[in-house]
């Protein structure tokens, strides 16, 4: 009797993990040929995905009018250089696949998706519990009076929330707080501050850009000036930006709100 237990017991164990791996491997997508096996011998290869749950999720953006733009694998970086390593790998291959940041997709027709490459979620970056990206840092310097340094994957509320417990604000923000640093960097970064103070790509100090070969470059208007102004509004076609130096201000106190009839 306590021999059937046993072996009804294991059955029914090994019954669970068959059916646990059967569901895993029925999320996989097939391998997709742009992207070589040789990817799975590198460090980031437990932070690729291929499953296509992850796959489709990332291909969505706000607008949803550009579709089935499906990307061959997502990459969950933990730290910069994950983002470097896939970038080199792509960049030493005779054929480089696409590769596409995604900060929080609010893009309308597709510009955060590539099609058989790699989408960066860029948000997985703040799930490093090590502190050891760069998140929102605030300093202040006699020539560039208050700064922040923050990440690219930065939600703007995010940058707003941490620099108002110092008084303090960007000088130029987006109406819409829900967009990363490096996703409006990318484009322009309107609201209604710029025309006091231009918008947001007229208020950044320096950037700690990933070029296309996987360097990682900082670039100011001073210092690898052609990067810094390619970057800036370049649709995320000349690097993907890992910090940006923001300027800063005193918060205002009060603000008047406009409505339309
Ligand atoms: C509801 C809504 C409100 C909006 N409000 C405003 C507003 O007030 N002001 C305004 O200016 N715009 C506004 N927009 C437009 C929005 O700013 C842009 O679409 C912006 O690019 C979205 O940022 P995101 O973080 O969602 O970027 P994504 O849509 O994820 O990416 C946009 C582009 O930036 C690239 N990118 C993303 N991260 C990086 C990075 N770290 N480095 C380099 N490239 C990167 C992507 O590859 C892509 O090309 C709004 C859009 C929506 C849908």
């Amino acid at each position: 009797m306590a021999k059937f237990f046993i072996s009804y017991g294991y059955n029914l164990i090994t019954f669970f993990i068959i059916s646990h791996l059967m569901s895993i491997l029925g999320n996989l997508n097939p391998w997709n040929p742009s992207i070589p096996f040789e990817i799975l011998s590198l460090n980031i290869s437990s932070k690729l995905s291929i499953n296509s749950h992850a796959i489709k999720e990332s291909s969505k953006d706000f607008g949803k009018i550009i579709q089935e733009i499906l990307p061959a694998a997502v990459l969950y970086p933990s730290c910069v250089n994950d983002i470097i390593d896939l970038i080199q790998f792509s960049y030493g291959l005779s054929i480089p696949f696409h590769v596409a940041a995604k900060g929080h997709g609010h893009s309308i027709r597709g510009q955060a998706m590539a099609k058989n490459g790699v989408i960066v979620e860029m948000n997985s970056l703040n799930n490093n519990n090590n502190n050891e990206n760069c998140g929102v840092r605030i300093s202040w310097d006699s020539n560039l009076g208050f700064y922040a340094d923050v990440g690219g994957e930065q939600l703007w509320i995010d940058v707003l929330t941490s620099t108002l417990e110092y008084g303090l604000a960007p000088v130029s923000w987006t109406d819409y707080l829900y967009l990363t640093v490096g996703g409006t960097l990318s484009n322009a970064g309107i609201s209604g501050q710029n025309f006091l103070h231009g918008p947001q790509i007229s208020n950044v100090h320096e950037m700690d850009v990933i070029t296309g070969k996987g360097e990682l470059v900082t670039c100011s208007k001073d210092m690898n000036s052609e990067l810094f102004f390619g970057v800036l509004g370049g649709l995320g076609q000349f690097g993907i930006i890992t910090r940006a130096r923001i300027v800063l201000d005193k918060a205002p106190t009060r603000v008047s709100m406009i409505v339309f009839d």
